[in-house]
């Protein structure tokens, strides 16, 4: 394990059980153990995990931890990569896996009532038995929660048509630092009653407020839905396409990987498709993009069509639309592979998920491109390209010092590289530590004083989440 966190205090310890019950409150160097990682790969082990059962046991551990000084770190499934939910400091990790509660689905009204710990393909699965739709899809929706998705800001596939997991969140029931409960927003489409602090908390990454509850805006479920692999010659034509489709069509989803991305996914992808684009186009791809249109079935059809009158004038892309369900369903898990097949290349992975105007993502791949030519090291590009968001993968050896300094270096003229393309260093991960240091090159010094006067204002202790976000710069 690594170094150890200073112990919990034996008065907080006993204090803490009496909130949550003595089962719910763990120490043991293998339950710490357990919630000492996420998916940043990095490891922290807390001096304790505690599970509370509802907002009320929330509101009574964190008066205790501001008592006794003690940071608390809200915990989700610990999914996020940015090390949002790591023990930094040591102290408490708030575990909201008990409270997985689809408290309500209102049909009529078209919203949802749930508990943070709720994961988001249950959520997503629950409200389709009404014909109703929750569309935020992140690739880690089978094993992440709604809660982290509301404290990330996450995206999905789905942003590119139906926005993202702030899109839908209409109030929330959290809990402040000093132990208050707020409920923020409405249940109704409309509500612009003082301040929107429900803005505020989504995408705050458990240092403003635990999430206790949320109320989230559903749509009704598209009848029909097709999906189709566009296999592209030349990657800078590829990246092109996606400005060009746009233009024409609003598809639910359009991704897109690079050659690398492609090959570590390629055989997952239907039998016969590689070798047929190297007949067609005479050589391996070297992009792909994968798109889905949805709505009525007319709907589909029409667009459908649109899109191959439109393909038929652009030379070397191969399309191929699925056959079937589960033909889709083949499709998307090998865009889904694409992160974790990554370690094939290196046994480590410096992944960011930047935003720029999608009219420049040819530009910013240009830049990993070169990037990967002058350091020798295996980056490469894919994502959510409808929306700009792309995740730029670096993979090296962290134990190789020549290898962590390249990989350093490459990062930060990436950062450079979007910044100057006027877009965003985070698209739907966050801050957390890793883009801690990173934060003023993007925003304003009167923007950071004031966002930092916020977090002293909402969290005077500083025991919600300490270090995440602003590293060592907000002290009480
Ligand atoms: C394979 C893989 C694919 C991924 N794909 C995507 C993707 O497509 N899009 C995307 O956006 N992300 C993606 N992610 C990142 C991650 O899944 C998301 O950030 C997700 O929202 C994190 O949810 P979680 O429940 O795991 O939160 P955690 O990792 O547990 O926590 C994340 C942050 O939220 C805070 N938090 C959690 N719950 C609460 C709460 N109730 N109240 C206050 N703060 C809280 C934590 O303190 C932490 O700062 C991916 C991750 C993996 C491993």
């Amino acid at each position: 394990m690594p170094s150890q966190p200073p112990a919990i205090d034996s008065r907080l310890l006993a204090a803490l059980q009496q909130v949550v019950g003595k089962k719910q409150v763990a120490t043991a160097p293998e339950e710490r153990l357990s919630y000492a990682y996420d998916g940043s790969g990095r490891e922290y082990p807390p001096a304790a995990v505690v599970f509370p059962a509802n907002s009320d046991q929330i509101a009574a551990v964190l008066r205790l931890a501001g008592k006794y000084r003690t940071p608390v770190i809200p915990r989700g499934a610990g999914t996020g990569m940015c090390g949002g939910a790591l023990a930094t400091r040591g102290g408490i990790i708030l575990a909201l896996s008990r409270m997985t509660k689809i408290v309500e689905i209102d049909e009529d009204n078209q919203v949802a009532v749930v508990q943070p710990g709720v994961i988001t393909a249950e959520l997503q699965a629950a409200v389709r038995r009404h014909d109703l739709y929750y569309p935020p899809d992140p690739a880690s929706r089978a094993f992440c929660t709604i809660g982290g998705n509301v404290a990330c800001g996450a995206g999905g596939p789905a942003a590119v048509k139906y926005g993202v997991t702030r899109d839908y969140v209409l109030g929330l029931t959290a809990v402040l630092a000093n132990g208050d409960i707020i409920h923020t927003g409405v249940r109704t489409a409309k509500g612009v009653v003082g301040y929107d602090l429900t803005r505020l908390l989504v995408g705050s990454e458990g240092t403003l407020a635990v999430i206790g509850e949320i109320t989230l805006r559903l749509v009704p479920a598209p009848a029909a839905k097709q999906t189709m692999l566009l296999l592209c010659r030349d990657l800078l034509q590829a990246t092109g396409l996606v400005s060009a489709i746009l233009r024409r069509l609003t598809p639910a989803t359009l991704e897109y990987l690079d050659r690398t991305a492609l090959g570590l996914v390629a055989d997952r992808l239907p039998t016969g498709l590689i070798e047929r684009s190297q007949e067609q186009i005479g050589q391996n791809p070297a992009a792909m993009l994968l798109l889905e249109l949805d709505g009525s079935p007319e709907e589909v059809a029409g667009q459908t069509r649109q899109l191959k009158e439109f393909l038929q004038d652009q030379q070397g892309v191969i399309l191929h639309a699925a056959a079937d369900h589960e033909e889709a369903e083949q499709l998307w898990a090998a865009r889904r592979a694409v992160s974790p097949a990554a370690f094939k290349l290196r046994p480590h992975k410096i992944s960011d998920d930047v935003v720029v105007p999608r009219s420049r993502i040819p530009d910013l791949v240009a830049t990993a491109e070169q990037l990967a030519a002058g350091t020798g090291l295996p980056i490469f590009t894919f994502g959510h390209a409808g929306d700009g968001n792309i995740h730029v993968n670096i993979m090296l050896d962290r134990d190789n010092e020549q290898e962590r300094r390249a990989a350093e270096t490459a990062r930060q003229a990436i950062y450079k590289r979007v910044l100057e393309l006027r877009g965003t260093l985070s698209g739907e991960h966050g801050v957390g530590i890793s883009k801690a240091a990173a934060i003023t090159a993007e925003v304003d010094p009167a923007s950071l004083e004031l966002m930092k006067n916020l977090k002293k204002l909402f969290d005077p202790g500083n025991i919600l989440n300490p270090g995440k976000i602003w590293g060592e710069g907000v002290r009480s």
